[in-house]
């Protein structure tokens, strides 16, 4: 590790004015501060909009450092940098030291500067143009070509040292976690939830998660994999609580006493109830699935209308506008993609009926439903919910 090598941290978001800035920078500074700890100890605090995160010993592991950093939400970039005095022989010799790798593999850089100090005697074309040439000096190789540049270097002159830096790479973006309430997500083994579950996360919403287990239907395995997704997921949320929900009984009874074409529908309400009773208990005001319009059976407009039936609170689905291909190229991204494909049945492929309703009709569907004990069939399950926290 280079000596006194550190992140800059760049917010997202900007345009929050007043108390809703003070609040997101807080959560920021508090979500990235945790989030590094298991790298070691830093001391992050926040300064004109940028964050620095500094390491105080020299156990850190900076390259997990870095991979953390850009999975914190409202975060849109991060740059690995070393201070240094606010002279221009101080950054010279910075940058030549730092990014003499990047030097050595560049046919042609630039210089560009950015003066968050604004007493700084030189402005920041100044900056550049000073530095810029004691660097191509010092690396006569290497041409200067500000328009098309193979190495751009970054100079920060902040309030108290200048920090030098190659280009910063994209942060995970949106908004802390934590700014946007708190929901419970709907957690299957699949594709979707778990990109779903993500999207709502970088809006800034706390998640709880529930997942819907029907031994011996489904397998320790299934539920094992959901616990790893989770897992995979708290990279961006930090510490998840995952409940796990008996759903047996519910699924036996709905195939006793329901006509076949309505099975998934009732259980999907059921889904619904029980993920809200969860969320009443939590203060979570809103539940988030994995559903995209016309996917499934389920998933169509008048199927989603049966299912909303039962929400007393709001159902955000964010994949409901996107195709399969967005929805796999965003759960490579986040990593989850590998441990969704493995396969494990989940409680809604059993007793999956042969020839499903596409156009069901509310009154149907609760008629079919009337025959159940909807009240008791809830309490039982949810008397053996158990909830175990996933960690990073
Ligand atoms: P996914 O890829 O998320 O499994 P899917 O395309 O398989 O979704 P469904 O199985 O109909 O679609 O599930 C729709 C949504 O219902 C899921 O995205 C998830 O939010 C929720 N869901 C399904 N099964 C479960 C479960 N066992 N536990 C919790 N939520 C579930
Ligand atoms: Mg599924």
């Amino acid at each position: 590790m280079r000596q006194n090598e550190m992140f800059l941290l760049k917010l997202g978001e900007v345009v929050l004015k007043g108390q809703n800035r003070r609040s997101f920078e807080d959560r920021l500074v508090a979500n990235a501060a945790r989030r590094l700890k298991s790298c070691g100890s830093f001391q992050v605090y926040i300064r004109q909009s940028t964050i620095y995160a500094e390491p105080t010993t020299d156990h850190c592991d900076m390259e997990a450092a870095y991979a953390a950093a850009r999975q914190v939400f409202g975060v849109v970039s991060v740059a690995r940098a070393v201070p240094c005095e606010k002279t221009v022989e101080a950054i010279v010799e910075t940058a030549r030291d730092y990014l003499a790798d990047a030097f050595a593999s560049a046919g042609s850089f630039k210089v560009e500067s950015k003066r968050a100090d604004k007493n700084y005697p030189l402005n920041s074309i100044q900056i550049s143009q000073a530095v810029g040439g004691e660097l191509a000096e010092a690396f006569p190789q290497v041409a200067v070509d500000v328009h098309n540049p193979d190495l751009t270097v970054h100079v920060e002159i902040r309030e108290k040292y200048a920090y030098v830096h190659a280009p910063a790479v994209p942060g995970a973006g949106g908004l802390p976690v934590g700014m946007g309430g708190h929901a419970v997500s709907l957690l299957s083994g699949g594709l979707d939830s778990p990109v779903s579950s993500w999207m709502m996360a970088r809006r800034g919403v706390e998640l709880e998660m529930v997942h819907f287990v029907s031994p011996p239907y489904t397998s320790r395995q299934a539920q094992d994999k959901v616990l790893e997704l989770a897992k995979l997921l708290t990279a961006y949320c930090g510490r998840l609580r995952v409940h796990i929900v008996p759903f047996t009984e519910i699924q036996e009874e709905i195939r006793k006493n329901c006509p076949e074409e309505y099975f998934t529908l009732i259980m999907r309400r059921f889904m619904m109830r029980l993920a809200q009773a969860i969320a009443k208990r939590a203060g979570a005001k809103a539940l988030i699935t994995g559903e995209s319009l016309g996917q499934v059976a389920s998933q169509t407009m008048m199927a989603l209308a049966v299912t909303d039936d039962v929400a007393e609170i709001p159902v955000l689905r964010p994949l409901i506008g996107m195709d399969k291909v967005e929805i796999i190229r965003i759960s490579r991204e986040i990593g989850t993609y590998d441990t969704s494909i493995l396969p494990y049945e989940d409680c809604c492929t059993v007793f999956t009926p042969r020839h499903p309703a596409t156009r069901p009709r509310v009154e149907d569907v609760r008629a079919a439903e009337a025959r159940l004990d909807v009240e008791a069939l809830m309490a039982r399950s949810l008397e053996g919910e158990e909830w175990i926290w996933a960690k990073p």
